[in-house]
């Protein structure tokens, strides 16, 4: 691989590039390089098509014509740098969709905020000539590989390593930081200050939902049934599993005690999540009647414990918010380029909202996403096959771009595939 690497460096490889506001092209550009010593290159076998590509096709950000799209990749590394770990040639390796250093010494990457590493850059974005371009190439420039890449682990399939450094990703980071990751009875179910005093053995007045066996299940809502919204309900419901105690591959657990109503407005989208295990709601029926519904099966929790917001669209927080009870959490995963939030301080303030947001730490979560997936193939869910709708060349990638932007029904997760040679 690597001397067929070599062989093309006199050459030009296929791109996805960016031309301007819903306009790309797949033409010839320079096959990558080695720029700085920490650098590798990537064979790219697998390139994703993610919904936060949308956001530059449309013209939401400021980006520089002629960038390669795409930060989501899977691939052989083919080249590497001086500074970088020489083992890593020849290993298919996952990439996060940023790049991070992954020193000791980084307050970022050490407290697991990938995301944040100053050193960090998102793949597939360039301004003023500055920053990197994407995976939807034939080869791909990582820089910071030691911190970046990561070996694909035995018995996944490259396609759940591209999903491992995205979306699997970002959807178990957004049910996570909806409460699932923590105990039950605690995180989203009870404040801080009652945790503490449950420490201290103070009289646990109001702590522990105490008819809780009696009380409907606790209500979570996914807003946005794309393929993270996906990626999100089947991660829910196996962190619920986790803290129900449930051990991997055992199929004959009984399900969560919780109900996950998912949302969106696409038949095709809510047949996913359905088959992903949640309930839907057709938002064709207007946010009013959704709400009412979240609220109905809530009884007298009043509202969801958490909603998971996987789309990035002020309408969809603003939902979201109606949705949650007194003291619920709003976990926003979705990049969302609006100037101002839908709801008020003083509307915060009067439900005594938690709300937490921000990009995935892909790196710094990959190595537990990789055990959820694992934990939900023992199960024979196969998450690659749900949500992954279309595998094409990169001639067709323009196509798919228009589909997927449109929403047309059955358009999900698109996977750029490139051949053998
Ligand atoms: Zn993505
Ligand atoms: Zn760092």
């Amino acid at each position: 691989m690597a001397d067929l690497y070599r062989a093309r460096l006199s050459g030009s490889q296929r791109a996805v590039k960016f031309v301007g506001v819903e306009s790309l092209e797949v033409g010839d550009a320079p096959v990558p390089t080695i720029e700085d010593a920490r650098d590798a290159i990537v064979r790219v076998r697998a390139a994703g098509i993610c919904g936060s590509d949308l956001h530059l096709y449309f013209g939401r950000e400021a980006f520089d014509a002629g960038t390669t799209m795409g930060h989501e990749i899977v691939g052989e590394v083919v080249a590497v740098g001086a500074d970088a770990p020489q083992d890593l040639l020849g290993a298919t390796v996952m990439c996060p969709f940023t790049t991070s250093c992954g020193d000791a010494s980084c307050a970022a990457c050490a407290r697991g905020l990938s995301a944040r590493c100053p050193q960090g850059r998102l793949l597939g974005y360039r301004l003023g000539g500055v920053g990197l371009h994407g995976g939807q190439a034939e080869f791909a420039r990582v820089p910071l590989a030691r911190g970046s890449l990561v070996r694909l682990p035995a018995g996944l399939r490259p396609e759940e390593g591209l999903l491992l450094g995205d979306i699997f990703s970002t959807g178990l980071f957004c049910a996570a930081n909806a409460g699932l990751a923590s105990p039950e009875g605690q995180g989203v179910l009870a404040t801080a200050a009652q945790q503490l005093g449950a420490a201290l053995g103070v009289a646990a007045e109001g702590a522990a939902p105490a008819a809780a066996a009696a009380a409907p299940p606790p209500v979570f809502v996914v807003v946005g049934c794309g393929p993270v919204g996906i990626c999100a309900i089947f991660a829910a419901l196996e962190l619920l599993r986790v803290r129900a105690g449930v051990a991997e591959g055992d199929a004959a657990a009984p399900a969560p005690r919780a109900r996950i109503f998912a949302v969106d407005n696409v038949a095709s989208r809510l047949e996913g999540a359905r088959r992903a295990g949640a309930e839907p709601l057709d938002l064709g029926a207007g946010a009013a009647a959704v709400r009412a519904a979240v609220l109905e099966a809530s009884g007298a929790a009043g509202g969801a414990e958490a909603v998971l917001e996987c789309v990035g669209a002020n309408s969809a927080l603003e939902l979201a918010f109606a949705c949650l009870r007194p003291g619920g959490v709003l976990s926003s995963i979705g990049v969302n380029t609006s100037p101002s939030f839908p709801f008020t301080p003083d509307d915060a303030y009067n439900k005594n909202v938690t709300f937490r947001s921000g990009r995935c730490p892909a790196r710094s979560i990959m190595p537990l996403a990789s055990v959820i997936l694992r934990r939900l193939r023992a199960r024979g869910v196969d998450v690659a096959a749900e949500v992954v709708t279309h595998r094409i060349g990169i001639e067709d990638a323009v196509d798919a771009y228009r589909n997927f932007a449109s929403r047309a029904p059955g358009w999900g997760k698109v996977v750029i595939e490139f051949g053998a040679n």
